[in-house]
């Protein structure tokens, strides 16, 4: 909670001080219910419910002062309430082995590294994982998962830049298989620079796994960069047709203002939230919980 209160600071005291700044010793009318729905706007929590949110403080109150204190606990309740359905934790089906894990995102969105840190944290509750360095056309991503299978102890599956990623991701599946192993997770390459062949590339992963079985992949997680801020939610609808996104994992809430933009996408999506980062160190992913996002939100 201290990190992420930390990490929201620019989040939250842009919008606390536009609250602060409006409710002061100023009774509630029109302009400044317009002014509040305007801020909420600019903090990324989307048009539907910066509405809300605006007719929640209103309710009771048309014409007399409030504190913007009172204002702020509104805004935690009513932020808590959009996001209670999506915090969801990822459940890993012990006895399904391998647990099949896709990541997908674009390039920078923070992919390798909620690997690693996924990975981590599975390591810790005694589950042995699996790495496949999926995103075969950069060298350097390849590079990188084999640094974060080392420090977490998990091995990684790879195979040369260039290489076929359906191909890669079938080896490691009967890898994993033969090994007994707990989850493996698969990395993607999210170049969207060049939709189609992503497009394509991803599907025949998905095409593969299925013929392999046809609960395959079990999750597949979407990474989000928070600091992208409203593109996320084009991202979500793209990732969504190429490859049925189940879960959400946000990175980047650490210093950035945008963190609002997980509002806009739980009430536009619903997809569950299950992680959110927020730092680049292995240890820096937390549970998505409700009221703590909220309540950092809301200063
Ligand atoms: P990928 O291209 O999607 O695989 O992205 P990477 O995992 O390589 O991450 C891109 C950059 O973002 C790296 O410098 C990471 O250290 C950084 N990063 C990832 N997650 C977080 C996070 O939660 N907070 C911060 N501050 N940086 C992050």
């Amino acid at each position: 909670w201290q990190r992420l209160s930390q990490g929201m600071k620019r989040t939250s005291s842009s919008l606390s001080d536009s609250v602060t700044g409006l409710f002061t010793k100023r009774k509630l009318d029109h302009a400044t219910l317009e002014e509040l729905e305007d801020a909420l706007v600019r903090a990324d929590l989307g048009v539907a419910t910066a509405m809300r949110i605006t007719e929640a403080v209103s309710a009771g109150r048309y014409d007399k002062e409030i504190a913007p204190d009172e204002v702020r606990a509104i805004l935690a309740q009513e932020v808590e309430k959009t996001l209670a359905g999506v915090a969801l934790p990822l459940v890993i089906d012990r006895s399904t082995k391998p647990y099949v894990i896709l990541m997908v995102g674009v390039n920078g969105a923070g992919k390798t590294t909620t690997i690693g840190k996924l990975s981590q944290k599975f390591r810790q509750q005694g589950l042995s994982v699996m790495l496949a360095a999926g995103d075969t056309f950069r060298a350097a991503a390849i590079e990188q998962l084999k640094v974060w299978g080392e420090r977490v102890g998990a091995p990684v599956i790879a195979r040369p830049q260039g290489s076929d990623a359906a191909g890669l991701a079938f080896d490691a599946l009967v890898e994993a298989k033969a090994a007994g192993t707990d989850v493996l997770i698969i990395d993607t390459a999210g170049r969207l620079q060049n939709k189609a062949g992503l497009m394509a590339e991803l599907e025949k992963v998905v095409r593969v796994l299925k013929k392999g079985d046809p609960a395959m992949p079990h999750a597949t997680l979407l990474v989000l960069d928070a600091t992208v801020g409203q593109n996320a939610l084009s991202q979500v609808e793209l990732f969504q047709k190429i490859a049925g996104v189940t879960g959400l994992v946000m990175t980047k809430l650490d210093g950035t203002a945008r963190g609002g933009i997980l509002v806009a996408l739980a009430a536009k999506f619903g997809l569950p939230v299950h992680f959110i980062g927020v730092g680049e160190g292995v240890e820096d992913l937390e549970p998505f919980a409700a009221r703590d996002f909220a309540r950092a939100i809301a200063g």
